[in-house]
């Protein structure tokens, strides 16, 4: 056989890619053993059944053609008039590509801004993919560590810092309300992050998928920062906000200068999404705020069920979460890394969290929960795994 491209071979770049312990959980599943899985960000419900007639009746009505690259004219209009009306930055079908999903557009986000082996930076720790989705893209991953002690915010310091260590920095990916952290960044984080990205002349791609998830505080977009609508692409998703995660859908939200670039680039590689999808989302968008909102409910209830339940101990520290379907728990008290301590909770107890390494060394020595599965579930599956980690800083001290 002849020899496969680096750029493909070395997309998740050395060792583990962070998954083992969900590998390990689904293997176990598969061979009947029970787990509880507080892995990936997928919604305990399915698609709401209105959402599932729309794509029914869009199909049969003969919507399963080609439909529009960028997406059709209805649905980019829609997206269009729900950033301004969230932002207040004036926004037409012009500045939208409809994708199919939000990593397509993060993709396609970093292949319209980087030139192969300029860096790409984003904050650690980070979801899994971000270094991979700038590796396919040609691109040199570069972390911006954080500190737990600031809640995993970001500064203006480390983002200059890691720029000024890159000869070739051009963009900055972050993401709030936050995967992994469940953080919301406050104008003070953003006013920092859009200085940088002035100061050093970074493109910003804004991960904003989680924006209907916020249970404190309030989601600012930095688009709508001074000087920041000209350089921010805006990563957005129907996946999170209405549990379409298989329906894979999406946009980028960028100045209209990039995106018949952007159309160049779907129009050679995905040639669009689907009309019965794109007809489903526009149905979702429009069906007013009841649909969003009862997707949000579950987890607003769940975080609160489970700050209660961390509160009662002093071992296991909970960073402060204001956002997104994620806790993120600061374990060093036990004396173990995040991948053992999940290693053993999943041998021991057969519960599943993800390491908080997988998420970049920022993240050593904590685990992601994800707030998934039903109330008594995690409930149960919180109450154990802060009695283990009570027994194991008691063995360790
Ligand atoms: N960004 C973040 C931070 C995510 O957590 C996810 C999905 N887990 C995505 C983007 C991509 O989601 P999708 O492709 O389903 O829109």
């Amino acid at each position: 056989m002849p020899q496969l491209s680096p750029r493909i071979t070395t997309l998740n770049g050395d060792g583990d890619d962070g998954w083992g312990v969900f590998y390990r959980a689904r293997t176990m599943i598969a061979a009947g053993t029970p787990v509880t899985e507080l892995t990936i960000g997928e919604h305990d419900i399915g698609t709401d059944t209105s959402i599932l007639a729309e794509i029914h009746r869009s199909a049969a009505a003969g919507h399963t053609g080609y439909a529009m690259v960028p997406g059709v004219r209805a649905l980019r209009d829609t997206v269009a008039a729900r950033i301004a009306e969230r932002t207040g930055v004036p926004t037409t079908y012009e500045n939208i590509l409809i994708t199919p999903g939000g990593q397509a557009a993060l993709f396609a986000a970093h292949m319209a801004v980087l030139s192969p082996g300029d860096a790409g930076l984003f904050i650690e720790p980070y979801y899994a993919v971000y270094p991979g989705t700038v590796r396919a893209a040609s691109g040199q991953p570069l972390p911006v560590p954080t500190n737990a002690e600031d809640a995993f915010l970001p500064t203006y310091d480390q983002i200059s810092a890691a720029t000024r260590s890159a000869p070739r920095a051009r963009s900055l990916l972050i993401n709030t309300p936050n995967n992994p952290t469940g953080t919301i960044y406050p104008r003070e984080t953003l006013d920092g992050i859009a200085r940088a990205c002035r100061a050093h002349d970074l493109w910003l791609i804004s991960d904003e998928v989680y924006d209907t998830q916020v249970w404190e505080g309030e989601h600012l977009s930095p688009r709508a920062l001074p000087g920041m609508e000209d350089r921010t692409l805006v990563i957005g998703s129907m996946s999170k906000s209405h549990a379409m995660t298989g329906s894979r859908i999406g946009w980028i939200c960028a100045p209209a200068e990039v995106i018949p670039p952007l159309i160049d680039l779907a129009t050679n590689t995905t040639y669009g999404v689907p009309g019965y999808i794109q007809d489903a989302a526009l149905f979702a968008l429009t069906a007013g705020p009841e649909l969003e909102t009862s997707v949000a409910e579950p987890f607003r209830r769940r975080r609160a069920l489970a700050l209660s339940i961390l509160e009662g101990q002093d071992i296991v520290r909970v960073i402060p979460s204001r956002g997104a379907m994620y806790l993120m728990l600061d374990i060093r008290a036990t004396g173990l890394d995040g991948q053992d301590f999940a290693n053993r909770l999943l041998d021991a107890h057969r519960i599943a969290v993800m390491p908080g390494e997988s998420f970049g060394t920022s993240g050593a020595g904590h685990l992601r929960v994800a707030l998934t599965v039903a109330d008594d579930r995690l409930a149960a599956a919180l109450d154990t795994l802060t009695t283990f980690a009570a027994n194991l800083a008691r063995e360790t001290a």
